[in-house]
């Protein structure tokens, strides 16, 4: 489970990061877990602004969360394939 970080559609200058079970393959806010308001990015960290009014459906991921979901994604479906391979064949 990796952190998936998102912006709004309307305030592209805001970040927000919530876990990648909570983002749907659209790239949009489920509510599946918390959310966390980061800010605007300032050089590699982020500083304090008040976070935008706009509602949890207008949260999408950036480019960088787009990647991190995809690999998250690839991850689970070779634990998955592990994890099948694991169980014993019964007759
Ligand atoms: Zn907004």
């Amino acid at each position: 489970m990796r952190h998936i970080e998102m912006t709004c559609k309307n305030h592209p200058n805001l970040f927000w990061s919530c876990k990648s079970i909570a983002v749907s393959k659209h790239g949009r806010y489920n509510g599946a877990r918390h959310i966390f308001y980061n800010g605007e990015r300032s050089d590699d960290s982020y500083k304090y602004v008040p976070e935008c009014s706009c509602p949890g459906v207008d949260l999408i991921w950036t480019e960088e969360g787009r990647k991190a979901w995809r690999a998250d994604r690839a991850a689970d479906l070779r634990y998955d394939r592990a994890r099948n391979r694991a169980i014993p064949k019964t007759i």
